[in-house]
């Protein structure tokens, strides 16, 4: 069996984790990164991890899509408790920018890019790896972390641009692919292009995949991410298996 690692889960939304972590486990995945979206999601976070100690770590953080609903203080409060459990944890995420339309309508792009530069001088200061969302925000994403003068960046889902992807690669950050790489365009593209040494794999679950048949997605379907990877790439399932597992062991710290 082929041993993988889903490097970006939000378990704290899953509602059966424990069958779920047992099935993932059985389809071979050996470490599950759950990422945290705001406060409460955060707590959860580091409760869950707790629980699962060796197959759950966890890495806290600010999702963009949380800051519509936040007073100033609310963000105080959680970047406050990233910082506090810093050491705990092994990356910060989920942080980003997101430029969807409606994301944007709540969250302008000047606030979301206040707030996620406050992140990545946590990351900076703590030399803490990040695992990033960009949808639409891929260049400025990418302007900020590289300015930020970080080194471990993933950049989780990535659909960007081959221009942006470049860089990421040049860079030394990663890319994630999620179940997506069996069916959507621009990310088998970005997959196609990033050598295997710059790859992980993850799910996002539980976001719902597939065009035709949907399902909602768990930690097992991560070995999804893996096929359709290895297909993309003309690579045996063992090989992107084996060297997608040593890249997160390595950019994680496990
Ligand atoms: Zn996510």
């Amino acid at each position: 069996m082929v041993q993988v690692i889903d490097t970006h889960a939000h378990l704290d939304e899953l509602e059966d984790l424990r069958p779920a972590l047992t099935k993932a486990t059985e389809a071979g995945v050996v470490a599950v990164i759950a990422v945290g979206s705001n406060h409460q999601s955060n707590q959860k976070v580091m409760r869950i991890a707790a629980d699962y100690p060796g197959l759950v770590y966890p890495a806290i953080g600010l999702h963009p899509w949380e800051l519509g609903n936040m007073k100033s203080n609310d963000i105080d409060v959680t970047l406050k408790f990233i910082e506090e459990k810093i050491s705990k944890i092994v990356a910060i995420g989920e942080i980003g920018l997101d430029y969807d339309k409606r994301v944007i309508k709540v969250a302008p792009k000047e606030v979301q890019k206040d707030i996620l530069k406050r992140i990545l001088a946590l990351a900076r200061q703590y030399t803490k790896p990040i695992s990033i969302h960009s949808r639409y925000a891929w260049r400025d994403a990418f302007d900020m972390v590289k300015e930020a003068g970080l080194e471990k960046v993933a950049f989780h889902w990535f659909t960007g641009f081959s221009t942006v992807l470049k860089d990421i690669l040049e860079s030394g950050y990663l890319i994630s692919a999620t179940p997506a790489a069996e069916y959507h365009q621009e990310h088998r593209r970005a997959i196609k292009e990033t050598p295997l040494d710059k790859l992980l794999l993850e799910t996002d679950c539980p976001v719902i995949y597939g065009r035709e048949n949907k399902y909602r997605s768990q930690p097992a379907d991560v070995v999804k991410s893996l096929r359709a990877s290895a297909a993309l790439k003309g690579t045996d399932e063992f090989v992107l298996g084996r060297q997608t597992t040593l890249n997160a062991g390595q950019f994680f710290g496990l």
